[in-house]
């Protein structure tokens, strides 16, 4: 069979994806075909990307109270997880934060704040703090994910030097109604069609771990294909507690690992990204996950946290990568750096130490 994976994975590079049912079989392969499934994904990986990893550092800039009722989601209106809430950050805290991402090699700092989507003012505000955070950090890619996004908001955004809109997408069209009632796949589609027209690179994923088919994983694979999204977060669920999905704990490591290269095989060029809950599913496999994926978030999630920064990208170095933007000679902590450990503490969402605004059932995963 690993002659099979990477004969499907040659046949990406000459520009032609698996079909649902070639799809399907690598979901369904048994656990012994993993090696040679990442393999072939893993070529793909090395093709477009060689032997870099991007790191992304997530500033929650609006934590809590959304009107929205997605299922997975602790900010959600449903959730009765005990979250940190509070509105918008400031443009000074906003600047620290993204600071502190640059410090620990982050190429991509991703705003993000909860909510169906921003008000004007909002825009306003962020756009005026990420000028500040373009000025301090130039080569810094900004990217925004505020919810559903109307093209004059996209448009002040580009302007502001946002690079870069996240919407996910989540999971398929036919399995979306089972997440969401309060908006539609067609709004999210919508919006990532938006940001593209505006100028903003799309940045589009989906969450796995829900309860979907393996048709949906399909599907979903697919659609990103087909809208045409330059970079892809894989979440997996962190079932929390108070929300819908609470105890949900569908995937194994293995399972991870073969929707990565599904993703992977399907989009081969695309910047793939492994996002919230790795460090649960994932577990001691998170570094096969970068055989296939080339682009990683580090330090802590939404409401989530992530494992150490240090341990991060030790083991970036330790799969022999290198972190995209070392190589042109920008200087960065080492992992051995007491100081930069510190800073840790503040890094994410409300300046506040790890203890104080997280707890097992308040945790959330990266995506919006
Ligand atoms: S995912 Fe976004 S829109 Fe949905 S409930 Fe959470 S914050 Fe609100």
């Amino acid at each position: 069979m690993s002659n099979d994976w990477m004969r499907l994975a040659q046949r990406a590079l000459d520009g032609q994806p698996p079909s649902a049912d070639e799809s399907l079989a690598l979901l369904r392969a048994p656990d012994d075909e993993m090696p040679s499934i990442v393999a072939a994904a893993g070529m793909l990986r090395r093709r477009f990307f060689g032997n870099t990893v991007k790191v992304n550092f997530l500033v929650n800039i609006k934590s809590g109270i959304c009107p929205e009722d997605c299922h997975y989601c602790s900010q959600s209106k449903l959730s009765k997880a005990p979250i940190d809430k509070y509105s918008l950050l400031s443009g000074d805290d906003i600047l620290k934060a993204a600071l502190r991402g640059h410090e620990f090699g982050a190429r991509r700092v991703c705003i993000v704040a909860s909510g169906r989507g921003p008000s004007d003012a909002d825009v306003g505000h962020i756009a005026t703090a990420v000028r500040e955070v373009k000025s301090a950090l130039p080569d810094a890619e900004i990217c925004a994910c505020l919810g559903l996004l109307a093209t004059e908001q996209a448009a002040e955004l580009h302007d502001a030097g946002v690079f870069a809109y996240n919407h996910n997408l989540n999971t398929s069209e036919s399995f979306y109604g089972d997440i969401c009632s309060t908006h539609t796949y067609a709004d999210r589609v919508e919006t990532v069609g938006i940001a593209k027209e505006q100028g903003l690179s799309p940045c589009c994923g989906a969450l796995f771990g829900m309860g979907e088919s393996d048709e949906d994983i399909v599907e979903v694979a697919q659609e990103l294909r087909r809208i045409g999204v330059d970079s892809i977060p894989v979440n997996f669920l962190i079932p929390i507690q108070g929300t819908p999905l609470a105890g949900r704990w569908a995937l194994t490591p293995t399972r991870c690992l073969k929707i990565l290269s599904l993703m992977r095989i399907t989009n081969p060029d695309r910047e793939l990204r492994i996002a919230g809950g790795r460090e649960h599913h994932l577990r001691s496999l998170q570094a096969m996950g970068l055989l296939v994926a080339n682009s990683i978030f580090i330090g802590d999630y939404l409401t989530a946290k992530g494992q150490r920064p240090e341990d991060d990208i030790a083991m970036i170095r330790d799969l022999g990568f290198e972190i995209l933007g070392e190589a042109h000679g920008e200087t960065r902590p080492s992992v051995q750096d007491e100081s930069a450990g510190e800073s840790r503490k503040e890094a994410g969402i409300a300046l506040k130490s790890r203890d104080e605004r997280l707890s097992p059932a308040s945790e959330t995963g990266a995506t919006h």
